[in-house]
């Protein structure tokens, strides 16, 4: 019977303290993830592995899934723990793990053996051997191929002995934690909940900005946001969603400036106050989920105006992604459905019919001049009064 999970975890380049930062990390965020699962486990590093043991009865499926959203693991390795490690033993029990593991599907096998405990009286290649021999005379499904086998069989003898068999694929990545923290500018869109997730890939801490205009959009827009939120939590972990209220400076935008200047206006006052709550929140750069020629306002020529306020990086992760590309990612990581129900987005209330594709950074300056009288308060009294939500996953 599986009590225990190895992880694997592989990222080239982390040495020294890094690596010791890194697997830190990894099993603080596997506590935590496994906190939602019934059961109760320990959680251990030894040896540039990690082991995660069931103290209790727990599902297996459940663990599995918790375990695929944490990043930084390459491979969740299912794993039955031999207390009694005379070798006898540790072949029946490896044999009994087949079984359950592969039923009487017909398969090839190699055995890989590795010996800590160098008081054991077996060396690896005698495991190997002798362990071959058992599977073959107790499993008539079991055929030897050294060179290309479909299934890696691992005995370890350690403390106690491991057997495992099966190796299911981990997200891969950097554990949440290692890379600082970010801003994410997160609508109701497709792309930007995709964008949070593949930084928060790279280690990355997010945190979450979302701007509405009630009463243009309505409570149930705000809630799909909050919704998306929190399926990206389960990868992130808890996000800090913060609600900004952008009616009055969308209103003085729409009166003051030219029509078709609105989008790039807009977004280039939404930069300004993501900036200014990422700085309070000690994030050192913003993310978007803009790709290039997508829409008007993500032209080369529009990323640059918009680039223009920002003090901070700002990181684009689908850049280069086609719509395809993007959708693909968001039906893998299951926001895709919230995504796409349809309640409509900030900006598309003030959107002009024929807003400008190549705007020219003077001119759109000028533009913001009309704005001086008020603009500043009105920055000021927004950001003041944002709403903060702490969005967990489920
Ligand atoms: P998405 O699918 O993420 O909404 P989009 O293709 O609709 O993107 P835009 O509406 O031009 O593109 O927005 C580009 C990016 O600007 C978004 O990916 C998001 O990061 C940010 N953004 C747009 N609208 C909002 C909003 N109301 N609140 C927060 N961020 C926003
Ligand atoms: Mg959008």
């Amino acid at each position: 019977m599986v009590q225990a999970f190895l992880i694997k975890y592989a990222e080239i380049g982390i040495k020294g303290k890094n690596r010791y930062v890194f697997e830190n990390a990894l099993v603080r965020r596997i506590s935590e993830r496994l906190e939602r699962c019934g059961g109760d486990f320990s959680v251990e590093k030894e040896q540039g592995r990690i082991y995660v043991e069931a103290q209790t009865e727990f599902d297996r499926d459940e663990v599995v899934t918790a375990l695929t959203h944490v990043f930084g693991i390459a491979h969740i390795c299912p794993v039955v723990l031999v207390r009694d490690k005379s070798f006898g033993n540790v072949c029946k029990n490896l044999v009994e793990h087949m079984q359950e593991e592969l039923g009487d599907k017909p398969f090839t096998f190699k055995v890989f053996a590795k010996r800590s405990d160098k008081e054991y009286p077996m060396e690896s290649p005698e495991i190997c051997a002798v362990a071959g021999d058992y599977i073959l005379q107790h499993m008539e499904n079991a055929r030897v191929d050294v060179h290309k086998p479909e299934l890696k069989v691992y005995i370890e003898i350690r403390q106690r002995a491991y057997v495992y068999v099966t190796s299911i694929k981990g997200p891969g990545g950097m554990p949440v934690g290692t890379s600082e923290r970010a801003m994410l500018l997160l609508s109701g869109g497709i792309d930007s909940p995709v964008a949070g997730y593949m930084m928060a890939k790279r280690g990355v801490r997010i945190e979450a900005v979302y701007f509405h205009a009630p009463p243009y959009t309505s409570e149930r827009a705000k809630q799909k946001v909050v919704d998306l939120a929190r399926i990206v939590s389960e990868y992130t972990g808890e996000i800090q969603l913060h609600i900004v209220n952008f009616t009055e400076i969308q209103l003085y935008i729409y009166d003051q400036c030219p029509h078709d200047e609105l989008t790039i206006l807009m977004r280039r006052y939404m930069m300004r106050i993501a900036e200014q709550i990422a700085r309070d929140r000690h994030c050192l750069s913003l993310i978007t989920g803009e790709s290039v020629g997508q829409v008007a306002s993500q032209t080369m020529q529009s990323l640059a105006v918009t680039d223009a306020v920002c003090g901070m990086p700002v990181f684009r992760p689908v850049i280069a992604f086609d719509k395809n590309e993007i959708i693909e990612l968001a039906e893998q990581i299951q926001t895709f459905e919230t995504s796409i129900q349809p309640y409509e987005d900030c900006c598309t209330i003030f959107v002009a019919k024929h807003p400008v594709t190549k705007p020219e950074l003077a001119k759109i300056e000028a533009s913001e001049k009309k704005l001086e009288e008020k603009i500043g308060e009105m920055l000021e009294k927004t950001i003041a009064g944002k709403e903060v939500l702490s969005v967990s996953p489920e």
